[in-house]
């Protein structure tokens, strides 16, 4: 059993009544009442919130200033609290380790929970600034202090790969514990606490109340990320890049497993660093098959970088993808095994012909112009090589753009050249436009002209200022949404073997887009 709990930080009863009131409409499973953000402290207000969070259960927490705490009550009171909060009936009160030790300390608590052995013990240990020496070693000091408690070990996780211990402690350690990382970089370890069958994960009410970094707000973690759902079988995908948070991919592909019912989760990777950092992670899940990740959605700036991690193990590579060098998706099996694809050859292709209702055949003719000669420049120009277009490519930076234009066997020109163009199909694959520069276009209204089709990979927002030129110069448009759509559909069919519902995907994005 994992709870879903939520923390009660108001600083008076009355406001702590009201968050405790929308904890439990949200669906909180269980509330932590963090007394020592209230202004007056005292039993019998503690007692009254106990009260108020009935019928949930109930954590009772004092926490030290040293540890994180709100307000610098003295230690005496803050001890005295937990122990009415024992007397009270509360199901769990979490005193700090380091402060269970003093021998005063511990006899009031163990008074108070020999005449209460209903009320469970949590003994927390916080780092806030980096991972412990030696988690396992804290986890068995606690046990051997008091065999009873449910240890709470939390550290700040600088990066993602520091998660890993967390989840070597859950997996090692029977009975009930919690271990969970704090920061941005911990966060996929809050989110798949249930999975890993720690006691407690925690969710604030909203981004205002929340009481340690990188923690998901209560509709976050039920919403996107599936919590009711998420069991210790649950299949594990994600986003892997830098940045991840603004990435649509966790909620297009967690509403796709869930309207197929698919016990599959998607997670955002925030991996910080280049190749190593990205290799360290491979090899991590895949020493821990126990993980069961099955597959990843990859994004700036890793696409090469796991292309050369699946090169480097052997494993098997796309055809598409070696011919693009850059990998949009990984697949790992059951076996560790991993292999590599790209998306957004594909992605590209279906946007464009079924926006402009043609089919790839019918573009062997066309006279093609691209701006931008990254990632998916490279993704745009190897599928339209592929079909006999004519491309001219045009980038900022000359070296770039004349290579991919040499790689390709197409022409280059530089960018102050663009407003020249005389193409039956322009592609921008440059972030200018991209939110928030919004009132930013590749290319001003006044060059694009009628008969002409203009297509955009930028997909936030969907109608850039280059789109709405273009329609209003009654140019055909195709949207980068078109593209993302494609592709996730097509990475949705690697991740489950079915078909992707694109409408379905389409309208998910839209409103997401529209609630941002
Ligand atoms: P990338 O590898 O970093 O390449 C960016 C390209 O844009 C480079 O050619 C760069 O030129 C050019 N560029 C950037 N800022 C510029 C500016 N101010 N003026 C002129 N050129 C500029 O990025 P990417 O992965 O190709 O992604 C590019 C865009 O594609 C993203 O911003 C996103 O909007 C879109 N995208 C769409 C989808 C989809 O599914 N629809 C998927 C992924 C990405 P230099 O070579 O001179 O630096």
């Amino acid at each position: 059993m994992t709870y879903l709990a939520v923390p009660i930080s108001g600083e008076n009863v009355k406001k702590a009544k009201q968050q405790i009131k929308t904890a439990k409409v949200a669906g909180a499973e269980l509330l932590e009442l963090r007394t020592d953000y209230l202004e007056e402290l005292s039993t019998s207000v503690v007692e009254t919130l106990i009260k108020a969070c009935r019928p949930l259960p109930v954590i009772v927490t004092c926490r030290d200033v040293a540890q994180g705490g709100a307000r610098a009550y003295p230690s005496l009171l803050r001890v005295g609290v937990l122990a009415a909060a024992i007397y009270a009936g509360a199901e769990f009160v979490d005193l700090e380790y380091e402060n269970f030790l003093p021998a005063q300390n511990q006899e009031k608590i163990l008074v108070a929970l020999a005449k209460h052995s209903r009320t469970r013990l949590i003994l927390s240990v916080h780092n806030f600034r980096t991972r412990f020496e030696s988690i396992t070693r804290i986890n068995r000091d606690i046990l051997s202090v008091y065999p009873a408690a449910i240890p709470k070990l939390v550290y700040t996780a600088n990066h993602i790969n520091d998660c890993f211990e967390a989840f070597d402690l859950l997996r090692q350690s029977g009975g009930e514990r919690i271990a969970f990382c704090m920061g941005q970089a911990g966060l996929i370890s809050r989110i798949i606490a249930k999975k890993m069958g720690s006691l407690v994960t925690f969710a604030s009410i909203d981004d205002k109340s929340a009481t340690a970094p990188g923690q998901l707000t209560i509709e976050e973690l039920k919403e996107t990320y599936r919590f009711d759902k998420i069991d210790s079988d649950t299949e594990l995908y994600g986003v892997m890049g830098s940045p991840v948070g603004h990435s649509l991919g966790p909620v297009v592909h967690n509403k796709c497993f869930s309207k197929m019912r698919a016990n599959k989760l998607y997670l955002p990777i925030q991996l910080d660093g280049g190749k190593e950092e990205f290799e360290t992670f491979m090899q991590k899940i895949i020493a821990r098959r126990w993980l069961h990740f099955r597959g990843f959605s990859i994004t700036l700036p890793h696409k090469q970088n796991a292309l050369s991690f699946v090169r480097k193990s052997s494993g098997v590579i796309e055809s598409l993808a070696a011919k693009i060098d850059a990998a949009n998706t990984l697949l790992v099996d059951r076996h560790g095994k991993v292999s590599a694809y790209n998306t957004d050859y594909a992605g590209a292709l279906e946007a464009i012909t079924s926006t402009l209702k043609i089919t790839n055949a019918k573009l062997a003719g066309f006279n093609v112009s691209v701006i931008g000669a990254g990632g998916v420049a490279r993704a745009v120009v190897a599928g339209l090589s592929d079909t006999g277009a004519t491309i001219t490519i045009y980038n900022r930076t000359v070296e770039r753009g004349r290579n991919l234009a040499d790689e390709f066997d197409c022409d280059f020109k530089p960018l102050d050249e663009l407003p020249g163009i005389n193409a039956e199909l322009l592609i921008n694959c440059t972030s200018i436009g991209m939110h928030p520069d919004v009132k930013h276009s590749p290319l001003s209204k006044k060059y694009l002209r009628k008969g002409m089709a203009v297509f955009d990979t930028v997909y936030n927002p969907a109608q850039t200022l280059l789109l709405k030129s273009a329609a209003d110069k009654g140019a055909k448009t195709v949207d980068g949404l078109s593209m993302f759509v494609s592709q996730a559909g097509a990475q949705f069919k690697l991740f489950t073997g079915q078909q992707a519902n694109t409408r379905f995907m389409r309208k998910t994005v839209s409103d997401c887009m529209a609630r941002k």
